[in-house]
C-alpha cells in the first residue's frame, strides 16, 4: 500500500479560492419567480401562480383552490390529459383521505 497522494490534490490546492469565496454567482439564478400550483377541491381546475397566498377558482365562482404538491416544472411538462387525471386521482385521493387525514400527494 502507497500513501500517496489522491489524484486531484494538485489541482485542489491550485484553487484556493474554491474554498472561502461563497457562491455568490448562483444568487441570480435563484431569483426566479416561485410558481405554485393550486387545485381546485370542486372541479379538479388546475391553475399556476406566483406571490398569491390563497387563489380562488373562478370556474367555480370564487371556491378556495387548495396548493397541490406539484412542482411547476412539472406542471408545465404535462399536457392537458396528464393533468386531468392528475387532478381526478388528486380529487379521489382526498375523498378517500378525509376520514384519515393522509396526504400522500
Ligand atoms: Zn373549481
Amino acid at each position: 500500500m502507497t500513501p500517496g497522494r489522491a489524484p486531484g490534490d494538485e489541482a485542489w490546492k491550485a484553487q484556493p479560492f474554491a474554498l472561502g469565496i461563497p457562491s455568490m454567482t448562483t444568487k441570480k439564478a435563484d431569483v426566479k419567480p416561485m410558481m405554485k400550483i393550486f387545485i381546485c377541491p370542486n372541479c379538479g381546475r388546475l391553475t399556476a401562480v406566483s406571490r398569491k397566498k390563497e387563489v380562488n377558482c373562478f370556474k367555480c365562482g370564487g371556491s378556495p383552490m387548495e396548493r397541490a404538491k406539484l412542482t411547476f416544472e412539472a406542471y408545465t411538462e404535462m399536457d392537458d390529459r396528464q393533468r386531468k387525471d392528475y387532478s381526478d386521482s388528486w380529487l379521489y385521493i382526498r375523498a378517500s383521505g378525509k376520514r384519515k387525514r393522509h396526504d400522500t400527494f
